[in-house]
C-alpha cells in the first residue's frame, strides 16, 4: 500500500499551515460563543491539531455522516451516523472537514445544520479540490488547495486504512 504513495504535503508544511489557520480563527471568533464541529472520521488528526492551535474557549462536538458507499466517489446521499451532542442554535458554528471534493457532503451537512438556526455557519477544510466541485459550497477557511488527486494520510483513508500516515500523499492505484 505505502509503496503506491508519493508525498504531497509534509508534516512540517501541515503543521505550519494549521498554526496559521488556528491564529486566524482566534482573531475571527474572539469574544464569540463558538461550537467547533468535527466531521468524522477523516478529520481527527487535523481537528486535534487545529483546536490546539486555537488559544481561546469554545465547545467541541462531532458529527459523522456517511456519503461514500465504500468506493472512491461521493454518491451525494448523506446519512447521519452520529449527531451533535450540543445545540448550535443562536451560536456560531464552525464545521471542520478533511477535504472538500464534489462538495455534496458539505452541501447537505450545511443545509442540515442551517435548519438548527446557528448565528453563523462557516466551513474550514484542510484540503480543497475545487476542480471536482459539483455543487457550490462556500468554504471559508482552506488549508491547501490541491489538484485532482486521490490523497491519503493525515486522516484520509483508503478503504479505512492509511489514516495514520503523518503526512498527505497521492495514492496511485
Ligand atoms: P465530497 O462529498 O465533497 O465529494 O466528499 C467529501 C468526502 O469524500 C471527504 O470527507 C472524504 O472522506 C472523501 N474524499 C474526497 N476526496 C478524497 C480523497 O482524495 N481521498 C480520500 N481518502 N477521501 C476523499
Amino acid at each position: 500500500m505505502r509503496d503506491r504513495i508519493t508525498p504531497l504535503l509534509s508534516e512540517a508544511q501541515i503543521r505550519d499551515r494549521v498554526q496559521q489557520l488556528g491564529a486566524q480563527l482566534v482573531k475571527d471568533y474572539a469574544g464569540k460563543d463558538l461550537v467547533v464541529v468535527g466531521l468524522l472520521n477523516g478529520v481527527f488528526p487535523f481537528f486535534a491539531d487545529l483546536v490546539r492551535a486555537m488559544a481561546m474557549d469554545f465547545d467541541i462536538s462531532f458529527m459523522q455522516v456517511s456519503s461514500y458507499g465504500g468506493g472512491l466517489e461521493s454518491t451525494g446521499e448523506v446519512h447521519i451516523l452520529k449527531d451533535l451532542d450540543r445545540s448550535i442554535q443562536g451560536r456560531h458554528a464552525l464545521v471542520v472537514e478533511d477535504i472538500v471534493d464534489t462538495g455534496l457532503t458539505l452541501f447537505k451537512v450545511s443545509n442540515l445544520l442551517k435548519d438548527r438556526e446557528p448565528l453563523s455557519l462557516k466551513i474550514c477544510t484542510l484540503l480543497d479540490k475545487p476542480s471536482r466541485r459539483k455543487v457550490a459550497v462556500p468554504v471559508d477557511y482552506v488549508g491547501f488547495t490541491i489538484e485532482d488527486h486521490f490523497v491519503v494520510g493525515y486522516g484520509l483513508d483508503l478503504d479505512g486504512k492509511l489514516r495514520n500516515l503523518p503526512y498527505v500523499g497521492i495514492y496511485h492505484p
